[in-house]
């Protein structure tokens, strides 16, 4: 590890910067992809006709190391490769675009492919999502008792996206502070009625993707004596990493910081929760200025992002991010396991070699650096963290612990799977000791 690395950004400066992104259609106009070869665009094309392709010029130019393509982590990161999708599928959708079908024959044959990457895992559509006065809300969804997630309109784009997310499914164009105001008010009507809930999580997409004033549209309302009982404000993004020109030079970027000194003037206490998977992510100058001034304003920083193959399934990469973001002052939280959707073929790590990593890295790094629960799943039932192998009375297990569950009484309940090397997913394991159900299963 490089012991002297030099964090301080003191007396730089960051001048305003366009913000340029490339969609599946420019594809073709990203210099950079010029110098590889035909074959490899044309196969990115093909899944990026599947899969959510987004990325901006910054992420290009000061995140990917263009001399390690494909190996690069953040270019696989935000960059399609074939065997993200199956070979069946991969060449149904290579002969569409070659014999140019006509648009609507094309889209049905990815409508087709997109329904068996299971788009909306641990239910969802159908799920947690709540009710005033007998009426559904959109935009919120309650699971957790303390916990309300609240997925504003028009932060439902990230900067950059992500290959290995799934959460295109609900990604939508922009909209106007109308509608803001409009689910800010369901929101705060949801929140009045539960006085269980101490924290709002505003996520996407990507919250930060917002303007400023859209942002306090929906967080104002939240600081007033009515909504005392809300302690914590946090803020789902990972625009520290694919656009921290949001916090130090976009044109809103000092009212942002404003509105964060604020929240916390109001006495809640105010958490970004932001998505890294990679120390890569945390190296140039303007995203360590970013963190910088976040944490200037008295807000905290928690780091939480899924375990990947082809970009972070190696113990050294997680100490060293996990020791890079306690320099920076930031709270190592969550690993998680990649869920069960979208290119998980392409991503997936057995949970057995995942606690495996993440034993390794805690090894690695001091208790300082060990604050990050994990490898956790995001279940249906509930977070599920595998905490690891063991044997009990002659019979190899997996050791879990429910660290969140649909029902309250489940939470910090340790239970047993039986040992199975190869399973990724929660519904891959069966219960230990002969037992024919999990605890979770009685309901
Ligand atoms: C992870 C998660 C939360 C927050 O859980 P914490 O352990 O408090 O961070 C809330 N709601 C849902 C649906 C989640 O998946
Ligand atoms: S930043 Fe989050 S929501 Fe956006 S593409 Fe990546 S994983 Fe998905």
């Amino acid at each position: 590890m490089d012991q002297n690395r030099n964090t301080s950004t003191e007396g730089k400066h960051f001048p305003a910067q366009r913000f340029k992104v490339y969609t599946a259609r420019q594809l073709e106009q990203i210099p950079q992809l010029a110098q590889l070869d035909e074959q490899l665009r044309f196969e990115m094309k093909v899944v990026a006709s599947v899969l959510p392709f987004r990325v901006n010029e910054y992420v290009i130019e000061q995140l990917i190391d263009w001399n390690n393509i494909p190996a690069d982590p953040i270019f696989q990161l935000v960059f399609p490769q074939r065997e993200m999708l199956d070979p069946e599928a991969f060449e149904r959708v290579a002969k569409a675009l070659q014999q140019e079908l006509p648009r609507a024959e094309f889209d049905a044959i990815v409508a087709d492919i997109r329904a068996d990457l299971n788009p909306h895992p641990a239910g969802q559509l159908e799920h947690n999502i709540p009710t005033v006065n007998g009426e559904r809300i959109n935009g919120i969804q309650h699971k957790y008792r303390e916990t309300v997630l609240f997925f504003p309109s028009s932060g439902q784009v990230c900067h950059s996206y992500c290959t290995f997310c799934f959460r295109w499914a609900q990604f939508v164009g922009d909209k106007d502070l109308k509608i803001a105001a409009r689910e800010s008010g369901d929101l705060q009507a949801y929140l009045r009625e539960h006085p269980e809930v101490t924290d709002v999580l505003v996520t996407g997409g990507d919250p930060m993707v917002m303007k400023t004033r859209n942002l306090r549209a929906y967080l104002e309302p939240l600081l007033s004596e009515e909504f005392a009982h809300i302690r914590t404000i946090r803020i789902g993004t990972k625009a520290l990493t694919f656009w921290p020109q949001r916090f130090v030079s976009d044109a809103d970027a000092d009212e942002l910081l404003d509105l964060f000194t604020e929240i916390q003037a109001a006495g809640k206490h105010l958490a970004i929760m932001a998505h890294y998977n990679h120390w890569r992510e945390l190296e140039p100058a303007i995203a360590r200025e970013a963190i910088r001034r976040v944490r200037e304003t008295g807000a905290q920083i928690r780091a939480q992002g899924p375990l990947l193959a082809h970009i972070n399934d190696d113990a050294e990469v997680w100490a060293r991010l996990w020791q890079s973001q306690v320099e920076l002052g930031i709270v190592p939280y969550y690993m998680f396991v990649e869920r069960d959707t979208g290119a998980r073929r392409y991503f997936e790590v057995p949970l057995v070699r995942a606690w495996e990593i993440y034993r390794e890295a805690m090894q690695r790094v001091s208790g300082i650096a060990r604050t990050a629960r994990g490898p956790s799943m995001s279940s249906h039932p509930g977070k599920v963290e595998v905490q690891g192998v063991t044997e009990v009375n002659g019979e190899k297990v997996l050791a879990l612990r429910m660290i969140q569950g649909r029902d309250a009484d489940w939470v910090q309940r340790p239970f047993f799977a039986r040992y199975n090397p190869e399973a990724t997913w929660l519904d891959h394991l069966e219960p230990a000791f002969g037992e024919q159900r999990f605890f979770f299963d009685d309901e």
